[in-house]
C-alpha cells in the first residue's frame, strides 16, 4: 500500500475488510460471545467481556474514528445515548452553551441533566448573537449542531473552535446530519464528534445506533471508562448492520443531495410554499406550507413520501416538527426563532427525483380551494394567505 492516506469512500466501502481475521472474512464477523476465555491468569487475547470490548464492535469503531479523524471511536446504542456519554466530560455546575435550533431530544435531555444534574445551559442562536455574549465563569462547553434541524443553518466550526480554545471550553458537534463526507468537525477544532448513526450512517431505516469520536487520548480514556461503566453499547449484530450501511454511504449521500437540490428548486417556485430551507449541502430540505390548516391535507394527500419521524434513510420522510421531533420544545420558544407550525421537514430519499416531485405535485394540487359559490369542484388557483 501507497502512504497516501486513503479516500473517505474508499475507507468506507473498505471496512472492515483490513482485519487480520483467521478466515479471511470480506464482511465482518460477528462475535455474540458475551465472555471471552482467559487462558491463565492474567492472559486474554485482548477481550474480556461484552461491554468492554468486542471485535464486532471495535471494526466499527476504529472505522468512525479514522472517518472522522479522530484518536478513538464509541458505538453507543442510540444518537441520545451518544450525547449522555459526550456529557459524561461535564459535571454538576458547569454552563453549557448549545445550538438553539436544536434536535428536539437533545433539549429534552438538556432540561433533565438542569433539573436533576444541576447542569446549567444557555442557547445560542448565530443569526442573532455573538457565542461570546453567553459564556460565563462556569462555562466549560459548547454544543453544535449544524445545520441546525430543522431550519438548516450553518454554523462556523473553525470560528466556533476558536472561541472555544480562547475560553478553555470543551467543543462537541453533533454531525448527524452532514456525515464525515461532507463535514468534519475534529479536523476544524472540535474536541468531540457525536452521531445518531440511525440516521445517514445507518441509512436503512432499520437501525437504532450512536457514534463519538474523541479528538485525543486523555479524553478518550475517561470516554471509555464512562462507555464500559455505564454500558449503553452498541449490541454486535447491530454494529454489523452499521457497517453494511457504511459501506455504501457516499453512493447515497451523493444521491440524496441531487435529489435534494431538485426537491429545493422545485419548493422555492411553487405558490404555496413560503420559505424554503436547504444549506447547499446534504438530504435535508424544510419548508412552509403558506397555511397552517394545510399542513394535515398536505401529509395525507403524499403517497411516496411517508409521514414519519425519523433522516437520513433510502426512503423518503416528511416529518411535522411541530408536533413529532420538536414537540417537547414549548411552542413559544420556538415560534419566536421560526419553526412555526407550518413547517414540514423532508428527508429526501434515494428514489428517482421526478417520481418524488411529482408526489408533491399532485399533494400540492389538492389544495386548491374551490372557488367561492362552486363548492366541491375545485380548480381555483388558491391565494395563498398567511
Ligand atoms: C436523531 C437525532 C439524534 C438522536 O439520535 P437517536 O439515534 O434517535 O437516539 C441526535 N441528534 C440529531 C441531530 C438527530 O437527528
Amino acid at each position: 500500500m501507497s502512504s497516501v492516506p486513503l479516500k473517505k469512500e474508499t475507507l468506507l466501502a473498505q471496512v472492515g475488510n483490513d482485519r487480520d481475521e483467521p478466515n479471511g472474512a470480506i464482511s465482518t464477523p460477528i462475535y455474540l460471545s458475551a465472555p471471552y476465555r482467559h487462558h491463565e491468569i492474567g492472559l486474554l487475547k485482548g477481550y474480556d467481556y461484552i461491554r468492554t470490548s468486542n471485535p464486532t464492535r471495535e471494526v466499527l469503531e476504529n472505522a468512525i474514528a479514522k472517518l472522522e479523524k479522530g484518536d478513538r471511536g464509541f458505538a453507543c446504542s442510540s444518537g441520545m445515548s451518544a450525547v449522555q456519554l459526550a456529557f459524561s466530560l461535564f459535571k454538576s455546575g458547569d454552563h453549557i452553551v448549545a445550538s438553539r435550533d436544536l434536535y428536539g431530544g437533545s433539549y429534552r435531555l438538556f432540561e433533565w441533566l438542569s433539573q436533576q444534574y444541576q447542569l446549567e445551559f444557555s442557547y445560542w442562536d448565530p443569526e442573532e448573537n455573538e457565542v461570546e455574549g453567553l459564556i460565563r465563569k462556569n462555562t466549560k462547553g459548547l454544543f453544535i449542531e449544524t445545520p441546525t434541524n430543522p431550519l438548516m443553518t450553518e454554523t462556523d466550526l473553525k470560528l466556533a473552535a476558536e472561541t472555544a480554545k480562547k475560553y478553555g471550553l470543551l467543543l462537541i458537534v453533533d454531525n448527524t446530519f452532514y456525515t464525515p463526507l461532507l463535514q468534519r468537525p475534529i479536523e476544524l477544532g472540535a474536541d468531540v464528534v457525536i452521531h445518531s448513526a440511525t440516521k445517514y450512517l445507518g441509512g436503512h431505516n432499520d437501525l437504532l445506533a450512536g457514534l463519538v469520536v474523541s479528538a485525543n487520548p486523555e479524553q478518550s480514556d475517561r470516554l471509555f471508562d464512562f462507555h464500559n461503566s455505564c454500558g449503553a453499547v452498541l449490541p454486535p449484530f447491530d454494529c454489523w448492520l452499521l457497517i453494511r450501511g457504511m459501506k455504501t454511504l457516499a453512493l447515497r449521500m451523493e444521491r440524496h443531495e441531487k435529489n435534494a437540490k431538485e426537491i429545493y428548486s422545485f419548493l422555492s417556485g411553487h405558490p404555496l410554499v413560503d420559505q424554503v430551507y436547504y444549506p447547499r449541502k446534504g438530504g435535508m430540505v424544510s419548508f412552509e406550507i403558506a397555511r397552517e390548516a394545510w399542513v394535515a391535507p398536505f401529509l395525507k394527500a403524499l403517497k411516496l413520501f411517508t409521514f414519519a419521524e425519523s433522516l437520513g434513510g433510502v426512503e423518503s420522510l416528511i416529518t411535522y416538527p411541530a408536533t413529532q421531533t420538536h414537540a417537547d420544545v414549548p411552542e413559544e420558544t420556538r415560534t419566536s426563532y421560526g419553526l412555526s407550525n407550518r413547517l414540514l421537514r423532508v428527508s429526501v430519499g434515494i428514489e428517482h427525483a421526478d417520481d418524488l416531485i411529482e408526489d408533491l405535485a399532485q399533494a400540492f394540487n389538492q389544495l386548491k380551494e374551490p372557488a367561492p359559490g362552486i363548492k366541491g369542484q375545485g380548480g381555483a388557483e388558491a391565494e395563498p394567505v398567511r
